[in-house]
């Protein structure tokens, strides 16, 4: 099943306590569509500025993402720097700018109007319901927010997430858009809003997926080296969604195997700046970080 993402195409400026790298590629919706890719085909409706070469298109083109929706307008290019702290969990965003993002008028392209499922990737609220209004009765539709938003646009963001499925956010995210500090009661909160899977993205401590009566949890990978943690959220999401339209049932079985496919992906994005290491998987990659984390989750019963 295809996925249609809207979001942010970016370049990033970043440093970490093991590096630094100005202006790269980055944006919500390149991470996640790069990540999805894997999975599902996959369709972007983003903008980029007249600094955008096309050269920064070759990871998307490489991965077959449908670039029929990507839009190049007058200005620059959204951007956006920040600086992690030493435990990489938290970062400090220095500078925001939304250039030609300011005055998108997001158009769906005709023949995606009946996509199934709909990824609205960290991007202001009403240009996420702007793309959701042009999308005929999705089976599934998924958004993401950050802070800038949920303090900037408050009241968008809650009339868009009476509209959305499934709510994909960090845990910092989600205190800060429902006022409660406990993750449990924070989903429920959130729940309340409109979406009914509610997954809160913990960074180095892996994932919640509240879903039904059920709550899944998983550890993120153990990793040696960690790079630069920018794009992990939105490469989860792709693996997650990417999962969930490769099958679509969406039973509980599926909802925890696309929470350990989002977390292979995202373990793989945080191992290098940009789109550089998700660019290149191999199948046998995806495969053998999946059973590394059925090795690392797996335990017998209480008493033999
Ligand atoms: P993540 O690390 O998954 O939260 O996503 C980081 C990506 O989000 C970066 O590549 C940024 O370009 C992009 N980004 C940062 N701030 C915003 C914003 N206010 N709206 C949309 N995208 C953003």
């Amino acid at each position: 099943m295809a996925i249609l993402v809207a979001g942010t195409v970016a370049f990033d400026s970043v440093r970490t306590p093991f590096g630094a790298a100005e202006r790269i590629l980055g944006g919500s919706a390149a991470h996640f569509a790069v990540a999805a890719s894997y999975f599902a085909p996959v369709r972007l409706i983003a903008v980029v500025g007249e600094d955008f070469g096309d050269e920064h298109l070759v990871p998307f083109r490489e991965r077959g993402v449908d670039l029929a929706g990507l839009k190049r307008q007058a200005g620059k290019t959204f951007f956006w720097s920040g600086v992690y702290h030493d435990n990489l969990n938290d970062r400090t965003t220095l500078e925001t700018q939304l250039n030609v993002l300011a005055d998108f008028d997001p158009v769906v392209p005709e023949a995606w109007r009946s996509t199934p499922v709909v990824f609205l990737a960290n991007v202001d609220p009403d240009l996420q319901a702007r793309v959701l209004d042009q999308v005929s009765r999705p089976a599934l539709v998924a958004a993401d927010t950050m802070n800038f938003w949920i303090e900037g646009k408050p009241e968008s963001l809650r009339r868009l997430l009476s509209r959305v499925d499934l709510l994909l956010v960090n845990d910092g995210e989600i205190r800060q858009l429902t006022g409660r500090f406990n993750l449990v009661e924070a989903a429920e909160a959130a729940r309340a809003l409109g979406p009914s899977v509610v997954v809160v993205k913990r960074g180095e401590h892996g994932v919640l997926v509240f879903e039904g009566d059920a709550v899944f949890a998983l550890p993120a990978f153990p990793l040696r080296r960690v790079v630069d943690p920018t794009g992990a959220g939105d490469a989860f999401a792709g693996g997650f969604l990417g999962a969930i339209a490769e099958r679509i049932d969406r039973g509980e079985r599926d909802w925890r195997r696309a929470a350990v496919l989002g977390s292979v992906l995202a373990s793989y994005q945080v191992e290098a700046f940009s789109l550089d290491r998700i660019r290149r998987l191999g199948p046998e990659e995806i495969r053998d970080r999946f059973r590394a984390f059925q090795d690392l989750t797996r335990f017998g019963p209480l008493a033999d």
